[in-house]
């Protein structure tokens, strides 16, 4: 394994099939890859999603690709490299196993203090705009013990934080025999006699329960933080959308998670731009996320993948007109943000350090339990001390953007009591 390109003798590119712009970028740093090789020449692949999508093709219309790998065919990699490495240019893709397929022990590439696990593959909510299901194939669980074995051996390399995500965590164990739920799963992981930090990713809005309200209310370990994608509230584009909810389900539900959960932080996604999307079913949006705001939210515009069945609807919206509500969005989030976020103001949090800023001497930023890493915003704070990565703090919070946050000289608390 190396982090060089130009010290590799094959270079993976995991892609991503999902909307056409991922599929665009994916095929950007393919191009990039190629056209920087240096001398050596490393062989360039093609791995993941794109290559279900585009299967053989994608050899076809880029001819400097020495060969492409789909998702599901991981476990044969060996057969793979012998083959590229007898001078063919391998192309393997196969259909989804029918139960969750583990690999061995995982290669971190995330820092070690954080990781991401994987508790399912795969989806049966068949949203009409998505490509994810036919990509990643039906929805299957991993077996708790093996997650719960995944999460002690992160815990054992140095990982503090551990975020689950899957298609949709919030369906997990529904195609397992025991029917074990997401709450249950937790409670698993929570018998591991150690000091860590949970936090859950992907929830679908009409599977959010009271015992996973509960769990998520009285275990410390858990962060106060959901990650639920509502995509829109318009009752009529949730239909189109063939979302299994209504706006009255979310309104409901996020009442309920606030009165719960009083410090909890919410992040969503939403999309806009989706055929049929008029004028007022956007301002149904806007107001949506006014009266329920969220600390942080995803946006992107509707791309038509024609393979779904909302690549076939008509009364397609102009481009020109889903980035003009994009960018609207995207401002009354930033008002609402710069305001939900001033209620941290004068708080003594706790700061999970990530690192120093490059040309501030000595400034540092991390984040709290209600910053996901990689999406959401965070805490910058001024530090003499060099900090590690992965070492815990308290700070005052002294100043709140609609994104980051500010804080006072950190204490050293390192790990988190119980
Ligand atoms: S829940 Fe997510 S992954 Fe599943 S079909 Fe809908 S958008 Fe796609």
């Amino acid at each position: 394994m190396t982090d060089h390109y130009d010290s590799a003798d094959v270079i993976f590119i995991n892609t991503c099939g999902f909307i056409e712009d991922a599929q665009q970028e994916s095929i950007n740093t393919i191009l990039e890859m190629i056209d920087t090789r240096g001398s050596e020449r490393p062989k360039i692949i093609a791995a993941g999603c794109l290559v279900e999508v585009y299967g053989k093709g994608i050899m076809d219309s880029i001819p400097e690709l020495d060969g492409a790998i789909g998702v599901h065919s991981y476990r044969e990699l060996d057969q793979f490299m012998e083959a590229l490495f007898s001078g063919k240019r391998p192309v393997l893709k196969s259909a989804p196993s029918s139960e969750y397929s583990s690999l061995s022990t995982r290669v971190l590439t995330t820092p070690v203090y954080t990781a991401f696990v994987k508790i399912a593959d795969g989806c049966n909510n068949r949203c009409h705009y998505c490509m994810i299901p036919s990509i990643r194939g039906p929805y299957r669980s991993r077996a708790p013990e093996e997650i719960v074995a995944e999460v002690e051996d992160l815990l054992d390399r140095g990982a503090f934080e551990i975020n689950l995500i899957a298609q949709d965590t919030t369906a997990y164990g529904t195609d397992l025999e025991e029917r074990p739920d997401l709450a249950g799963l937790l409670k698993q992981i929570l018998q591991l006699d150690r000091n860590f930090r949970l936090r859950i990713m992907y929830t679908y809005p009409s599977r959010i329960d009271d015992s996973l309200i509960d769990l998520i209310r009285e275990e410390n370990r858990i962060c106060n933080y959901l990650d639920i994608p509502i995509q829109h509230s318009s009752d009529y584009l949730l239909e189109q959308m063939g979302r299994h909810y209504r706006q009255e389900n979310l309104r409901s539900l996020f009442a309920k998670l606030r009165r719960r959960i009083p410090d909890l932080a919410l992040r969503t996604t939403v999309m806009v731009g989706y055929p049929g999307e008029t004028r007022r079913h956007f301002l149904d949006l806007l107001n949506f996320i006014k009266e329920h705001p969220f600390e942080s939210l995803g946006a992107f515009t509707y791309s038509r993948q024609k393979e779904t069945p909302a690549g076939s609807l008509e009364q397609h919206v102009p481009a020109r007109v889903g980035r003009k509500r994009f960018q609207e969005l995207m401002l009354k989030q930033r008002q609402i943000a710069r305001r939900i976020n001033r209620k941290y103001l004068g708080l003594r949090l706790p700061i999970f350090v990530e690192g120093k800023v490059q040309t501030g001497d000595s400034w540092h930023y991390g984040r709290t339990e209600y910053q996901a890493p990689e999406v959401d915003g965070l805490v910058y704070f001024r530090s003499v001390e060099k900090l590690k990565p992965g070492s815990l703090v308290s700070a005052e919070i002294k100043a709140a953007g609609p994104y980051n946050l500010m804080a006072a000289k950190p204490l050293l608390i390192d790990r988190l009591p119980r």
